[in-house]
């Protein structure tokens, strides 16, 4: 019998009828024996990159997987069509794992599953010497990079599989990597051969919607009335806050289920099946629930909190639409959101580089809510990739209110440049606010012309205008060097007048609030006068209304 194809495999086996995207040529590469790099979104179909090539190469992959539930999942997925493949990790009792041991180097296995920590031990080593390894995959590469938030320290050791096993072919895959996360990726498991494949992050049935933050539970109620009848997730960050909303859907008529880490795992596995099997579930929901979910149908997610990054955001955004069909992905944000979360990363054990990155990282996934034009471009940027504006997001359909922002961007594009394009956000709007810190005193910031330059705004006008600035790509955070700001080419004309820059205004809700000693007036709802986001904005207005004649906010109105 001839050997099977790649594609034989794919329809006999798989029962799949033909490859998608670059499925093909990366399983021709690696089962040819090259390295390759995958960037795929996730269901973008991973697995089958390094599954075939598992099948069509002489002895046994081994793939390395960070999380057991991922590996369980896939290896029964395997073993239902056929395929000999197991996994070691820590849920086999000691029996199990030497029954798997044995049948991988007597050369009875196509895949073997395996956890980084396992894959170092020197038990391993000298298991992986006795069998034939076909190739190695490692799945999730991205958790090799420091600056993630999944960093795995096991995954540094990887490296050293290349250079003890130099013919064995090689394919690290990940959905989440930003240009940096790439490159450090390359470098860190020595893959500096590899062909690397990019495939595009466009989810193109999906809509993106971003919301200013009022009544989140009405504001969600009414997201939720355009979709009746059909299955999405709704994401928020608490416990607390997931059994709040799901009782309060529960309330408003809708099939909701709670889903968090807290729950005992049986009530968790019905609301999962439950979920899985029903059209119209809502799941609500910590982000202990969607890894490994695989539902084509889920027809919306929400946010009610900000995920930690763009990335974040990405990923289980992505969880819906996966059959193609029109999806929308909802989110409501407030300044609040983003207080708080600063002070979780300020308040954590990381070092004081990792909390930058998170500072950083947080300061993007902001630029995104803040966008003055199309959501899609934006986001796909993030991942390196060009496109054209959707005409089908928030804010393609509903432009926002924008001002002219180019005396601000180029206040603010001369202070980096002046302060050495070394600093963070904080240090330069420091600058700009002509505030004396230590660090001022000590790089004698204080001589700079251009300190004190932005004295008549206030820190969060300055933050907004930075966020949009690297969302534009005028400015750029280098991960690498602990988010300092650097100017790109784009900033050129900016400074040198030959362009304007439209930024977005903020958007403030008056507060509802019954308490207010204060009375509709001015046509401007009620505020509260002691919100420092309102004065400040008061006060913003008032100078650019005096210098262009157009607010830097405007004040929505139910
Ligand atoms: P990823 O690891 O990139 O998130 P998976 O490998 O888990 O994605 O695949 C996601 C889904 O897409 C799975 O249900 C898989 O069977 C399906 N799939 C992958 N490749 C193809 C293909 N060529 N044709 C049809 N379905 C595919
Ligand atoms: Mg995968």
């Amino acid at each position: 019998m001839p050997p099977d194809s790649a594609l034989d495999l794919l329809n006999r086996v798989f029962g799949y009828p033909a490859f998608r995207g670059e499925q093909a040529a990366i399983v021709d590469t690696v089962a040819a024996g090259g390295d390759a790099l995958v960037l795929m979104p996730t269901g973008g179909g991973k697995s089958l990159c390094f599954q075939i090539p598992a099948l069509l190469r002489e002895g046994c992959a081994v793939v390395v997987s960070p999380l057991i539930a991922l590996m369980q999942d896939q290896v029964a997925a395997l073993k239902e069509l056929g395929i000999a493949a197991e996994f070691l990790n820590s849920s086999l009792d000691n029996a199990a794992a030497m029954r798997v041991e044995r049948e991988f180097v007597s050369g009875q296995l196509k895949l073997l599953y395996v956890a980084p920590e396992r894959l170092l031990t020197p038990r391993f080593q000298s298991l992986l010497e006795q069998a034939h390894v076909a190739l190695f995959a490692i799945d999730e590469a991205h958790c090799v990079s420091q600056w993630g938030h999944d960093f795995r320290p096991e995954y540094l050791g990887l490296s050293a599989l290349h250079e003890r096993f130099p013919n064995v072919p090689r394919i690290a895959l990940t959905a989440t990597a930003d240009t940096a996360t790439r490159a450090e990726i390359l470098t860190r498991l020595d893959l500096g051969a590899a062909r690397v494949f990019v495939a595009s992050f466009d989810r193109p049935n999906i809509r993106y919607r971003i919301s200013e933050k009022s009544e989140p539970r009405r504001q969600l109620l009414d997201f939720l009335g355009e979709h009746k009848g059909e299955a999405g997730i709704v994401y928020c960050s608490t416990r607390k806050k997931v059994e709040e909303t799901a009782e309060a859907l529960k309330q408003a008529g809708l099939t909701a289920l709670p889903y968090h880490g807290g729950m005992d795992n049986d009530t968790r596995r019905r609301h999962q099946e439950k979920f899985l099997r029903e059209d119209s579930v809502v799941m609500v929901a910590t982000l202990a629930f969607g890894m490994g979910i695989d539902k084509p149908d889920v027809r919306f997610v929400a946010h009610l909190d900000l995920p930690k990054s763009v990335e974040g955001y990405y990923q289980e955004t992505g969880r819906a639409g996966r059959d193609g069909e029109p999806a929308e992905a909802w989110m409501a944000w407030g300044l609040q959101d983003v207080v708080t979360q600063r002070r979780f990363i300020d308040e954590g054990d990381a070092e004081d580089a990792h909390k930058r990155v998170g500072h950083a990282k947080l300061d993007a996934l902001v630029g995104l809510c803040e966008a003055a034009s199309c959501r899609r471009v934006a986001l796909l940027s993030y991942f390196g990739e060009a496109s054209q504006s959707c005409g089908n997001c928030d804010v393609c359909l509903n432009p926002p209110t924008l001002w002219d922002g180019t005396e601000a961007a180029q206040k603010l594009l001369s202070a980096v440049y002046r302060t050495g394009q070394r600093f963070g956000a904080g240090h330069v709007i420091d600058v700009l606010l002509g505030k004396t810190t230590e660090k001022t005193d000590k790089f004698g910031h204080g001589q700079l012309s251009v300190f004190g330059i932005g004295a008549t705004q206030t820190d969060k006008v300055w933050r907004t205008v930075l966020r949009q600035l690297v969302v534009r790509g005028l400015l750029e955070v280098d991960h690498t060097a602990y988010g300092a700001l650097k100017l790109t080419a784009a900033a050129r004309p900016v400074l040198k007048g030959e362009e304007t820059v439209m930024l977005r205004a903020i958007e403030v809700r008056p507060a509802r609030s019954k308490k207010s000693r204060f009375a509709p007036s001015s046509g401007e709802g009620v505020h509260n006068d002691e919100d420092p986001l309102f004065l400040s904005l008061r006060a913003w207005r008032r100078e650019t209304a005096n210098e262009k004649g157009v607010p830097a906010y405007v004040i929505l109105h139910d």
